[in-house]
């Protein structure tokens, strides 16, 4: 979605190519994208002339003669092209203006979610769309932000991109302004400080401007002009490079869903006082993921095991007695009989995905538990099959410990298993997704001692 530097460098384009121009004729092709009656849209307009083209927040507004406006929202993908009379309609199209002078504007929409309006200069500003909008980082006082923000309940990455509040900053530069400002953009928005305000607002002009200067970010649903590039995605810092090292502290960052919006942040720049920062460890079975963990509890960091969970649920029948109705006659003399568990997740594929969700629902609510009530401000969670999971969202940072089958299998025959049951019981770890979820993928083929100089060498922790 074109963000305030895309729609200020639309504009500027847009105003050369419309300026002077008469409108000589208009083909509507979607009815439902023009706010007004479509026969008063385009009998008020032909015979008109284009002044100029400003931008209000995201809207471009068109000036014509006969004090009239035209107000334009690109939305997810709209776009505007030049053409000439007689150019095939393409597909998406919503609405061609024809000019006197044998050119056209072409408004193209493919998800169809832009609007257009026909209103006059004398009153645009205080109805809708216009009137919602809020001032734009140049011109809000940081007061008006403060108040604004300590009304909002939920994240600060989903305040700001209310554009009734502060206009301009969509996903893009939100995630760029938190990562400048080191505010992470879970914090909640009403805890805010009034520095933090000031920080924002300046580094939303900083940023908007350098972006303005590059002619916006070029992603997939943005295009300012036919052979037009925007050269801002080189200068963004955070947005797009999750789990890419962070450019100030080398910690990886990132990306996690808030409101449903992708969010790349650094945890260690924008950690949040009072948060702990949160390591989840995972890997297939043998794969050093306790060497991992014991590194770091080394370090300082309060370990949650997740294996130490789970015996413990065993050992104490914590899980309920719906699952030991489940269970049958694996529960016997008022406990788990391991060996015939085992058999049976071995011998029983829809017996083992039924169990193992529900004793995961206990094991990650006794791990939410934990860290509530935990005191540390760093925490490592050590679960094996934390991809994907509930649990992956709580994570700062993901590590995957990751070696080859041979040498998991030599480990797990030093330590005298099974390898055979072990591989068949660890099935469900899914490689590939969890490589995409991590922050880190850590070769774990050599030895401990390997292994630690590595982590060493990272000097992240
Ligand atoms: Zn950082």
């Amino acid at each position: 979605m074109p963000e305030l530097p895309e729609v200020e460098t639309i504009k500027t384009i847009l105003d050369d190519i419309v300026k002077n121009k008469t409108i000589k004729s208009i083909k509507i092709l979607r009815d439902k994208n023009i706010l007004n009656d479509p026969g008063f849209f385009v009998s008020s307009l032909v015979g008109q002339t284009f002044l100029n083209v400003s931008r209000i927040g995201k809207f471009l507004i068109f000036h014509l003669t006969s004090s009239l406006v035209i107000i334009s929202h690109l939305r997810m993908e709209g776009k505007y092209f030049e053409g000439k009379v007689g150019d095939p309609v393409e597909k998406h199209d919503i609405c061609i203006y024809e000019f006197t002078d044998g050119t056209t504007l072409r408004y193209n929409d493919v998800r169809k979610f832009g609007i257009i309006k026909l209103s006059k200069e004398d009153t645009y500003l205080n109805e809708p769309p216009i009137d919602n909008v809020g001032p734009e980082p140049f011109s809000i006082t940081k007061e008006e932000l403060y108040e604004g923000l300590k009304k909002k309940s939920g994240p600060i990455k989903e305040a700001l991109l209310d554009q009734s509040l502060i206009a301009g900053l969509g996903n893009i530069y939100d995630d760029e302004v938190l990562f400048a400002t080191k505010i992470n953009p879970k914090m909640e928005a009403n805890k805010v400080t009034l520095e933090q305000c000031q920080a924002i607002i300046d580094e939303s002009i900083r940023i908007l401007n350098i972006a303005i200067k590059n002619g916006g970010s070029t992603i997939k649903s943005y295009h300012p002009k036919e052979g037009v590039n925007g050269l801002m995605q080189n200068n963004l810092l955070a947005y797009g490079h999750g789990n890419e090292p962070c450019s100030r502290c080398s910690f990886p960052l990132r990306k996690i869903f808030i409101g449903g919006r992708g969010t790349v942040y650094c945890p260690r720049c924008q950690k949040e006082e009072g948060k702990p920062l949160i390591i989840g460890i995972t890997g297939p079975i043998a794969s050093g993921k306790s060497t991992i963990s014991s590194y770091l509890k080394d370090k300082g960091y309060e370990v949650i095991d997740a294996d130490k969970i789970v015996d413990s649920i065993y050992k104490n029948n914590d899980f309920g007695q719906d699952l030991q109705v489940f269970l049958g006659d694996i529960y016997e003399n008022n406990q788990i009989n391991r060996t015939k568990l085992l058999d049976k997740m071995i011998e029983d594929a829809s017996f083992k995905k039924d169990f193992e969700t529900r004793i995961h629902n206990r094991v990650f609510s006794i791990i939410k538990d934990k860290i509530s009530k935990s005191k540390s401000d760093k925490i490592v969670l050590d679960v094996p099959l934390l991809v994907p999971s509930p649990i992956e969202e709580l994570c700062d940072l993901i590590i995957m410990a990751d070696a080859k089958e041979e040498v998991r299998k030599n480990r797990l025959i030093e330590r005298g298993k099974d390898p055979e049951k072990a591989f068949k019981l660890n099935k469900t770890f899914q490689r590939g997704k969890t490589i995409a979820h991590s922050g880190l993928v850590i070769d774990t083929n050599g030895t401990k001692k390997e292994l630690i100089a590595k982590l060493d060498s990272l000097n992240l922790f």
